[in-house]
């Protein structure tokens, strides 16, 4: 006759857990507004990637699970939106618009007419290192594309008068872009920063307080990781990936950050081999061919747009001239290589200690 008994005691137990599974509930919901159970909602660092901008974009943010999911989703929401509008294969994007307009003004958003005064300013300011007409360049020499080649010193320099951004005019107050007709864009080298810094934007307005983010080596941070714990980035040693090889990192050079940006151009990913000599996707607009000085650049800035664009900039300028770039723009520190050796800027040194 022990049944009853035991049925009395399982009724407790099932009471009492239901009891307990309430009171959890309860709990959550007043210091989360849902409803989950205390187990379930840690703090944690909850991540998720997604191929977008022909890279690999990670997003990791440090809170609950509750937060952190549908903060996930919706920040890659975001910034897939913006990619889509500034990529030039895709016909009806923004930057598309602009390089089918054969010279007529295009309506586009205000944050595509500042990435785009942004990108105007810094070809300024490096001398035209950086060049976001550069277009019709990079289709040339088959970046991107099935065919990459060599093209003739003939055809470069025909090419040479498209690439100019002092003839891409902007109107802030009407968000209209006017580009001469012949010309076009390619924000290869500011997009991935400018769409990491639409994202931390969109985690900040959704309450997050610590997070990263890496689009292909464009990073940015806010907060740190853990309580005292800054997030830390390696930068990698400028060699080819061997297969079953992994990336080796500078070791003394490893940065502390809970906020602000770095980003890298290498030559390393992105190139072709053509009788023997190896040609990377990073033009000099000046002269039409591949730069050949440095085997990576890294920048510190603020904002990923920056540090995005200046990495482009400072691997073309080189090492002197690279170098006086960086030492010259307030807020900006950098780290160089080229054969055999690095370069860091004083304050550069200071995040990685
Ligand atoms: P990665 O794509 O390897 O991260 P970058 O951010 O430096 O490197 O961007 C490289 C892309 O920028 C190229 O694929 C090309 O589309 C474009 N680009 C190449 N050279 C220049 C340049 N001098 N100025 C502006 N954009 C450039
Ligand atoms: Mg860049």
């Amino acid at each position: 006759m022990g049944f009853p008994g035991s049925w009395k005691k399982y009724t407790v137990m099932i009471i009492i857990l239901i009891v307990l599974v309430i009171i959890a509930g309860g709990v959550s919901y007043f210091r989360n507004g849902r409803v989950k159970f205390l187990l379930w909602d840690r703090k944690g660092i909850y991540s998720q990637q997604e191929f977008m901008m022909d890279t690999i974009v990670t997003v990791k943010i440090a809170d609950t699970k509750s937060r952190s999911e549908p903060a996930l989703t919706e920040t890659f929401h975001e910034m897939r939106r913006w990619a889509d509008r500034l990529d030039r294969f895709k016909p009806t994007s923004e930057i598309s618009r602009i390089n089918h307009s054969q010279g007529k003004p295009v309506k586009v958003t205000a944050e595509v007419i500042y990435l785009l005064e942004q990108a105007r300013e810094y070809s300024r300011l490096s001398k035209q290192a950086f060049d976001p007409t550069i277009a019709p360049l990079v289709e040339l020499w088959g970046f991107g594309q099935e065919k990459q080649r060599v093209p003739e010193d003939e055809e470069i320099k025909q090419l040479l008068v498209k690439t100019d951004y002092r003839r891409l005019i902007l109107d802030p107050g009407e968000n209209s872009v006017l580009l001469p007709a012949g010309m076009s864009l390619d924000l290869g080298g500011a997009a991935k920063g400018f769409v990491v810094d639409q994202g931390i934007k969109k985690l900040l307005a959704l309450g997050i307080k610590s997070a990263y983010i890496n689009a292909g080596g464009t990073i940015r941070v806010i907060g740190n990781k853990a309580p005292g714990q800054c997030w830390s980035i390696g930068i990698r040693k400028p060699q080819i990936a061997e297969e079953g090889k992994g990336s080796d990192y500078y070791n003394n050079y490893i940065v502390k950050l809970n906020q602000g940006s770095l980003a890298t151009s290498g030559d390393y990913e992105r190139y072709f081999i053509e009788e023997g000599v190896r040609y990377s996707h990073l033009l000099d607009p000046r002269t039409g061919y591949p730069a050949r000085e440095l085997k990576s650049a890294t920048i510190y800035a603020e904002q990923a747009l920056l540090a995005d664009i200046l990495s482009t900039a400072v691997f073309v300028l080189g090492w002197r001239q690279g170098q006086e770039l960086i030492n010259n723009l307030p807020g900006i520190e950098g780290f160089l290589v080229r054969d055999g050796s690095v370069w860091s800027s004083e304050g550069f040194t200071d995040l990685t200690k």
